[in-house]
């Protein structure tokens, strides 16, 4: 079976002595593993279209359930993207989580979109990367089924409530003083202005996602807020964030 698709490589393993193993994420297929034969090798066809977080046009072909990649024509590069250490780790997170999010041959449909736009920002925009990546998760949590419900106190109804948090497992607001009530897990406190900019992320169309301006410090607790929560709801770790919030360290004196 032969399909012409578009897709993203969201993960490359070097294999044999010239071909790679991509994990690959597209509109029609879903996510799928597939083998590039030769695309290490000098002038090969696939060289460009095989590297991480490339979009292309590709046609795959598949015998007895294994997807081999025959042909690819380069659509999206992010070339200001890869030329920066700090962006290029940034996407390679947002790639590792969508690659534990969308089950293999499950349809990726939002999420797809989001990848993109949020890359696109990181290489055409000069949007603080803390905000891309905020906006990456608090969606990506949102598109898959896991939103935090931001409509009032869970436990009062209080709206907006006094002194809000969110409740990481339980994915709900509620006021300081209500806190007792919500069950386990940890609570981080929000400022009205990260409450705002959690409710646009969560409700606004795909295209105003990165349309909200908080000051240095509402994008600190944010980020600190999102990835958290991201954290709690996919309940793991993720070997790229790690590396990306060692590149974001301080150099040392
Ligand atoms: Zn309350």
């Amino acid at each position: 079976m032969h399909v012409t698709t578009r897709g993203i490589v969201l993960r490359e393993a070097a294999y044999k002595e010239s071909d790679k193993i991509l994990t690959i994420l597209t509109p029609d297929l879903g996510r799928i593993t597939a083998q590039a034969h030769g695309c290490r090798k000098k002038g090969s066809g696939l060289s460009s279209a095989s590297q991480m977080l490339v979009w292309s046009e590709m046609t795959l072909s598949e015998f007895r359930g294994r997807w081999t990649l025959t042909e690819a024509a380069v659509e999206l590069e992010f070339r200001q993207l890869r030329r920066d250490l700090e962006k290029l780790a940034l996407g390679s997170y947002f790639a590792e989580v969508l690659e534990g999010i969308v089950q293999e041959d499950s349809q990726p449909e939002e999420l797809l979109p989001l990848l993109l736009n949020c890359l696109y920002a990181l290489d055409q925009t000069d949007k603080p990367l803390s905000q891309v990546k905020a906006a990456f998760e608090v969606r990506c949590m949102t598109l898959s089924g896991f939103a935090p419900m931001l409509d009032g106190c869970a436990v009062c109804g209080k709206n907006p409530p006094e002194q809000p948090r969110l409740n990481l497992t339980q994915g709900v607001l509620h006021c300081a003083d209500c806190g007792a009530k919500t069950g386990e897990g940890i609570s981080m406190p929000l400022s009205p202005g990260v409450l705002a900019a959690l409710v646009h992320l969560v409700n606004c169309p795909g295209r105003r996602l990165l349309s909200f301006r908080l000051d240095e410090a509402g994008l600190e607790q944010l980020g600190q807020v999102s990835e958290a929560y991201l954290l709690t709801q996919t309940e793991r770790g993720y070997r790229t964030l790690d590396y990306y919030k060692r590149l974001r360290l301080p150099l040392s004196k």
